[in-house]
């Protein structure tokens, strides 16, 4: 409507265009000098993610420039995923607040997430989810990342260490952000010669796996079906408590996964159902994998009593997920 921005007053039909441009940009740039930023909470491939303060408790992710070379996105594109991150609302989504954007100081500011991450809970804590609880955990996942779907963003980078739980609620973070922050200003940092961290490529599906080459990540075919594999992975970890391949060399995995082999789910008791719902979100080709709003559906139907019965998910546990 009229005045909620700088821009002039234009026909209703062309209403939604001013806030697309560099005008409306403004609002969401915020002056690296309002920051206060206490302690470091984690420093990723690409920067460095700090605690800070900004009309309240935020997270705020650094970005390394001095890596900003020919080899890297330009500050255009960083821009234009700052310009599609600040296009999200939702529930399950962590809450952007605006973006440094005056190099050398870029930054990307959100909403401070409490409580841990899948991953820590996982594999470092150690919980055991119930299949009942990991069905709730899926469904906001895929709430989330229907959401992101339906407004035409691939996430690109999810998996566990990416997703929040507080107090029973899933935030997904670290969307869209990809190929500015982590194949620019960190891709030699870390990892082996083709520029694999450990723990990521299990989520890799089949034809990103297919087209790693050392040093060009950039040009990886991305796509809302390889978001769905990368679910797959993030349900298994849920109901497995490990990663698939476990203990495998990245060449073996690299290996199976480019020619269709799939992480044997013999030793894994759970129904059919749940079985189905991985194995069709690993399938080898990305038109067999089902989308978000068919996965959450599958998940809304799955027998809940059954379920809680199944033997290989006690009811009683020493440690609840998410106390
Ligand atoms: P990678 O670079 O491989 O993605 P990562 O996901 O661990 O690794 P970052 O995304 O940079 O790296 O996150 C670094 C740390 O900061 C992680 O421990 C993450 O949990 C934490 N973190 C990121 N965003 C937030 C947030 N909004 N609220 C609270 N903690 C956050």
């Amino acid at each position: 409507g009229p005045g909620r921005d700088n821009s002039v007053d234009l026909p209703s039909h062309d209403d939604r265009w001013p806030r697309q441009n560099s005008l409306s940009m403004k609002e969401w740039d915020i002056p690296y000098d309002e920051l206060k930023l206490y302690e470091v909470i984690g420093a990723g491939r690409f920067g460095t993610v700090y605690r800070g303060s900004w009309h309240g408790a935020v997270a705020v992710k650094v970005l390394h420039v001095h890596a900003l070379n020919d080899h890297c996105a330009p500050l255009d594109t960083f821009k234009h995923e700052v310009a599609t991150f600040r296009k999200t609302r939702h529930e399950n989504l962590v809450l952007f607040m605006g973006a440094c954007m005056k190099p050398p100081r870029l930054a990307i500011v959100t909403s401070l997430c409490k409580g841990m991450t899948l991953y820590t809970h996982i594999h470092l804590r150690k919980d055991k989810f119930t299949a009942n609880k990991s069905v709730l955990v899926a469904q906001q996942i895929s709430q989330g990342m229907g959401y992101l779907h339906a407004r035409g963003i691939i996430h690109k980078d999810l998996k566990t260490k990416n997703i929040f739980l507080e107090n029973g609620k899933v935030v997904i973070t670290d969307f869209g952000l990809f190929s500015v922050t982590k194949l620019c200003f960190g891709n030699n940092a870390r990892g082996d010669s083709l520029g694999i961290p450990s723990g990521w490529l299990c989520y890799l599906a089949p034809e990103l796996v297919r087209a790693l080459r050392p040093h060009a990540s950039l040009h990886l075919p991305f796509s809302k079906q390889t978001d769905v594999y990368a679910f797959g992975t993030v349900w298994y970890e849920l109901l497995c408590g490990e990663y698939p391949f476990k203990g495998q060399p990245a060449e073996a995995i690299i290996w199976q996964v480019g020619k269709g082999a799939k992480q044997s789910l013999a030793n894994m008791q759970a129904s059919r159902d749940i079985k189905d719902i991985l194995m069709l979100c690993w399938s080898y080709r990305e038109s067999e994998r089902p989308d978000f709003s068919h996965l959450l559906s599958t998940l809304e139907k799955l027998p809940r009593k059954r379920l809680a019965r199944s033997p290989s998910h006690p009811v009683h546990l020493s440690r609840s997920a998410d106390s």
